[in-house]
């Protein structure tokens, strides 16, 4: 990278908000067998901010070892469904499935919602079904015993999410649990406190809700009401 594509990358990783950026290994330290400072090496991601893409994002994970979560994961489960979404869900991290698929809620959660996306558009005669919105995690491997991740965990992993959400630019977010509340937008107010609400990730109106996960408990029936509810409204802001 010569000097003015580092300082652009920086420039480009200041003005979406991040204040530390995570570097690997510099080459010289590995081939010389030193261990590597912190501070040592160039940055990570060869990154052109005009021209990114889903593709180069996924390149430039490659086999990622930024953070611990590397260390078990079976997959880097990034995302998908459509790229030129208007709606992108936001989840917190991959669970035993996705691990094992590569693929972001394919398993109890995620047949929920799908259930709930598909259901709630089918009844609200908007014309659209899961394979529609776009669907990512806030961090890309999964967590050991699918802990909540840790800081540093969503810091260095949510480069990528910001990324991702800079090439798609959908017209609102939903976020979907109390991580991805906090890795969009900074806060440590809780779910209940947040969803139903607009907010905002940067210029891109952000809708909070439970996380499937917990609606799956048999005892949070009012919360299973107030996510459908959520999710009215984000798809007749998104489709109408
Ligand atoms: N829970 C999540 O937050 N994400 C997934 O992909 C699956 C379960």
């Amino acid at each position: 990278m010569t000097k003015d594509e580092v300082r652009q990358t920086l420039e480009y990783y200041q003005d979406l908000g991040f204040k530390t950026l995570y570097r690997r290994e510099s080459v010289g330290a590995a081939v010389s067998g030193q261990p590597a400072g912190p501070r040592n090496a160039l940055p990570v991601l060869p990154l052109e901010p005009a021209g990114d893409t889903l593709a180069k994002i996924i390149e430039g994970i490659g086999d990622c070892k930024l953070c611990r979560l590397h260390e078990q994961r079976q997959r880097i489960v990034f995302g998908s469904g459509n790229e030129q979404a208007r709606l992108v869900f936001v989840g917190e991290g991959p669970g035993a499935d996705e691990d094992e698929q590569g693929l972001p809620f394919v398993g109890r959660a995620g047949q929920l919602l799908t259930q709930m996306i598909d259901g709630t558009a089918r009844k609200e005669g908007i014309p659209i079904q899961r394979g529609d919105v776009y669907i990512c995690n806030v961090v890309k491997c999964r967590p050991p015993g699918n802990r909540t991740p840790e800081p540093d965990e969503m810091e260095i992993c949510g480069q990528f999410l910001s990324r991702q959400l800079q090439v798609i630019r959908p017209k609102a977010i939903c976020a979907l649990g109390s991580t991805a509340a906090k890795a969009l937008l900074g806060t440590k107010d809780g779910v209940m406190r947040l969803r139903g609400k607009w907010h905002k990730w940067r210029d891109t109106p952000v809708m909070v809700t439970y996380h499937p996960s917990y609606l799956l408990r048999p005892y949070n029936q009012d919360a299973k009401r107030e996510a459908w509810d959520d999710l009215k409204k984000a798809l007749h802001f998104v489709y109408d």
